[in-house]
């Protein structure tokens, strides 16, 4: 059994999205409660109230406040759990010695929305020849609200919790679907090997020079973003203007992500059904999430360029391709390689005679002094992984587990092994 995640856009009408944003108020609401219980019994009495204690009352609320029982008590519960993981995170917090962020009231506005753990009290449907169908509720109060789209997992998949959101002023169902083997299986058309580069100027650059374009969405809007960004920094904190200009940027913010990860859902998709391996460089994490600026004893290098919106942007796009490229892969059976960064140095390898040429970030062609290959920076690190990835040994296998941290000694990357490798994958992949 697989579980799979599927996002719903929800079209509430009127009436519906009057009582959903009800009772997201009411879930605030017994959150808010919840959190000030804790807060006044340590306070008063010097006494810490686990999620028990206030899961037991609950029953006491439901029958103080009848407007809570067609919440649904596990909802509920789910609730008071939130509060408790945010009790927990930042006792975490303290304990580490970190800034400990003690959790706050909210306001309903800002309150995400609720989550049912289990199948009970709601019901996917998508039989009908038009979108979902989702039905929240129990008997003749339930509500049906639409849904954009389908899942693709079949009827055979079991639905196992489901979140409702709220994000600007737009309504999202989160449905955790448990499905078979087969059903998440792809179809793969092709056999072909590829070497990747991902990138910022071009998408994504391949080993053999064809490139894949930023959509023309992200390129024209991203420059207007910035501008956005820029007005409103000009206006006083919490102004009309101010506020205004902070909705634009929320709504642009959230319409850039939606291309952004349609985009890469379709491109990736395409990717791994036509490919039998697919190379690209492992994602280094840590080097994305340290902050551009450094510590005050060690500032940062290159702060401005670092800490750009581009970058901010490429590096949540790069996570997010990587992700849905590995479990891709795992569905359409394609061997999905991802080299050593450190260890092959792709961007400064020369594709051709495996000599490191060290170029800086502004230089996008790669000419190499040893055997005169002159080939465009991304191509050649594209070209790069892909040896990497008929070599065995000298790179790191895909994996879905996190890997662990004794990892075998880094084996030294020779021209003679890695050619010879490619050149008899190369045979047997035409033979
Ligand atoms: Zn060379």
């Amino acid at each position: 059994m697989n579980r799979r995640k599927v996002t719903f856009k929800l079209y509430p009408n009127a009436r519906e999205t009057e009582r959903l944003t009800g009772w997201i108020r009411l879930h605030c609401e017994l959150y808010n409660a919840a959190l000030e219980e804790r807060i006044d019994a340590y306070r008063k009495h010097g006494k810490s109230i686990s999620y028990y204690d206030q899961q037991n009352v609950l029953p006491e609320v439901k029958a103080a406040r009848p407007e809570y029982v067609e919440l649904g008590s596990h909802a509920l519960q789910q609730t008071l759990r939130k509060l408790d993981l945010a009790f927990q995170a930042f006792f975490r917090r303290v304990k580490a010695g970190q800034t400990p962020g003690f959790p706050r009231f909210k306001a309903s506005k800002r309150f995400a929305g609720f989550c049912y753990p289990d199948p009970a009290g709601w019901k996917l449907m998508q039989s009908g020849t038009r979108g979902a169908t989702l039905r929240v509720g129990s008997g003749k109060d339930s509500m049906s609200i639409r849904a954009r789209g389908k899942h693709r997992f079949g009827d055979a998949a079991r639905p196992n919790d489901l979140t409702i959101t709220r994000k600007n002023g737009e309504w999202f169902a989160s449905v955790t679907l448990r499905v078979s083997e087969d059903a998440v299986a792809r179809v793969r058309t092709g056999d072909g090997h590829r070497g990747i580069d991902l990138g910022l100027n071009d998408w994504a650059t391949f080993d053999n020079g064809e490139t894949i374009a930023n959509p023309r969405f992200m390129r024209t809007n991203l420059p207007r973003l910035a501008d956005l960004q820029r007005r409103q920094s000009r206006k006083k904190k919490g102004s009309c203007r101010y506020k205004r200009l902070g909705r634009r940027i929320a709504r642009l913010h959230e319409r850039i992500g939606h291309v952004r990860l349609d985009f890469i859902h379709k491109q990736t998709s395409r990717l791994v059904a036509s490919c039998a391996v697919i190379a690209t460089e492992e994602l280094v994490i840590s080097n994305m999430s340290r902050s551009a600026k450094g510590t005050q004893n060690e500032p940062g290098r290159m702060v401005k360029q670092k800490a750009g919106l581009n970058r901010e942007i490429l590096s949540a796009g790069l996570s997010m391709a990587h992700q849905m490229l590995a479990y891709k892969a795992v569905e359409a059976g394609t061997r999905l390689h991802l080299s050593n960064t450190r260890q092959l140095k792709p961007s400064q390898r020369c594709s051709s005679c495996w000599e490191l040429v060290p170029k800086t970030l502004e230089q996008r062609v790669h000419e190499c002094p040893h055997c005169g290959l002159r080939m465009r920076r991304d191509q050649n690190s594209a070209s790069v992984v892909l040896i990497d990835a008929h070599a065995p040994g000298t790179g790191v296998a895909a994996r879905q587990k996190p890997r662990s941290r004794q990892r075998a000694k880094s084996k030294s990357t020779t021209r003679e092994t890695a050619a010879k490798a490619f050149e008899d994958a190369q045979q047997s992949g035409s033979s």
